[in-house]
């Protein structure tokens, strides 16, 4: 059947060759490197497809790692950000407007009383750890085994899952090399979904701790989500021992909630931090927080950036905002999450397939084996070969998921019906590939 034909890449390929000569692995970002024969080159994107420059169409499931929630190239953000376009770029100035996002933003996640805009995850993550050690006068903080929260030096760091043997702690490793070694003195890391292991460090050390930052569903590593009870213990842990508690919902926030997955927990933040999904992928972030603990942006603590609250990006978020907040959307993205695992669930069942879904179904992680991973170790430590192997025909037959496992599948508004038929008749096909293998 020649519609099951992998896609040929013929022109992203040859794309490639010319682009390696002039960008490191040919791309922008390491993990858009795919390899040599194998990296994706986007012609565009339209509502929940993507066309690459040989013309195969892929229902995509990456959304640029979130931020597209309501479909690419959506024409009423669009009209919107032409709409920015008119006040100008950039003033080294405030406009009105960014009043008008803050105040929407306060009105749908409570945690932020008040608001400062950031142009990235990255950057609002550190500004957040900033303000956190500003307003506490500490320097050292908490992250959990398999989050990720930026860039930056201080949040890339991992578990060295070779060293986990029994009866010993595994070391912690940075993500790379250029990350100085000095950094790892500054924090502790502690597995996800132990609050006691929590506890543990924020009583003896909790003097010298300003901030725990956690992201309520671990977004790169399987979407494993926070246990209640866990989430809960944190905030009650952090207010016992006089730390803040920095909840990064650059992926979560104002997607699995209009409130984020505070609301979707009962939780507040002291300081939270948004991106993603905040301006349908027109680069914008923001951090929130407690009224008291943001003040310290007055008093001393350092903020800024020259493309922070750009008119563009900043119209685009006022109307992605208004559409979230006012229409069916999340219900809509995550009814469609649901019927998506309903039809795997189906396909994987009649094959005797062990199978479990973690997450959200607006951001779910798919996950070979009866129980779901509830932390880092559980997650690297299992079999995710059969995810690995189903990614790789899937792509190349157009549904465009993570090719590893760490990622969740996102959901937009522009996923219908259609989208959803051809996923799941392509997933039927390419489990059984995979079951050949
Ligand atoms: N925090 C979380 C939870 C994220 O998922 C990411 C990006 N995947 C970041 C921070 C960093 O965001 P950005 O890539 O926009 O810098």
């Amino acid at each position: 059947n020649s519609k099951r034909d992998p896609y040929r890449l013929d022109k992203s390929n040859a794309h490639f060759r010319k682009a390696v000569q002039k960008m490191p692995l040919g791309v922008s970002s390491n993990f858009r490197y795919w390899g040599d024969n194998n990296t994706v080159y986007v012609k565009h994107g339209r509502g929940a497809r993507v066309t690459d420059l040989d013309g195969n169409v892929y229902v995509d499931y990456r959304l640029g790692y979130g931020p597209a929630i309501l479909g690419h190239c959506h024409p009423e953000v669009d009209a919107a950000a032409r709409e920015g376009q008119q006040v100008g770029t950039v003033f080294a100035l405030g406009t009105e407007r960014e009043y008008t996002v803050a105040s929407m933003i306060s009105e749908m996640v409570p945690a932020a009383e008040l608001v400062r805009f950031s142009n990235s995850g990255t950057e609002a993550v550190m500004a957040a750890l900033r303000l956190a050690r500003g307003a506490t006068g500490k320097d050292h903080y908490v992250t959990f085994e398999g989050s990720y929260h930026g860039l930056f030096d201080s949040t890339m760091w991992t578990l060295d899952t070779d060293t986990i043997q029994e009866g010993r702690e595994p070391d912690i490793v940075s993500y790379g090399k250029g990350i100085p070694a000095a950094v790892r003195s500054l924090f502790w890391q502690v597995p996800y979904n132990d609050a006691q292991r929590l506890e543990d460090v924020l009583k003896k050390h909790g003097h010298t701790i300003a901030a725990v930052l956690i992201e309520p569903i671990l977004g790169n590593c399987c979407g494993i989500p926070s246990k209640p009870e866990f989430i809960k213990a944190v905030r009650e842990l952090c207010t016992k021992y006089g730390v803040l508690m920095i909840v990064d919902e650059v992926k979560t926030g104002f997607r699995v909630r209009r409130g984020g997955a505070q609301e979707l927990y009962g939780v507040k933040a002291d300081i939270c931090t948004m991106a993603k999904a905040v301006g349908n992928g027109y680069p914008i972030a923001c951090i929130g927080g407690r009224e008291d603990i943001m003040r310290n942006y007055g008093r001393g603590v350092a903020h800024g950036g020259t493309y922070t609250a750009q008119a563009m990006s900043l119209a685009a978020a006022e109307k992605t905002l208004t559409i979230l907040r006012d229409t069916s959307a999340l219900d809509d993205i995550a009814a469609y999450g649901t019927a998506m695992q309903e039809g795997m669930h189906k396909i994987l069942s009649a094959r005797g397939i062990p199978h479990s879904f973690t997450g959200h179904p607006s951001m779910s992680g798919l996950f070979f084996r009866e129980t779901p991973p509830s932390n880092y170790r559980d997650w690297k430590t299992s079999d995710y070969t059969f995810y690995d192997t189903l990614a790789h025909h899937l792509i190349p037959r157009g549904v465009m998921c993570e090719p590893d496992s760490r990622e969740p599948w996102f959901i937009s508004t522009a996923h219908d019906k259609a989208c959803l038929d051809e996923t799941l008749d392509t997933f039927e096909y390419c489990v059984d590939l995979t079951i050949e293998e």
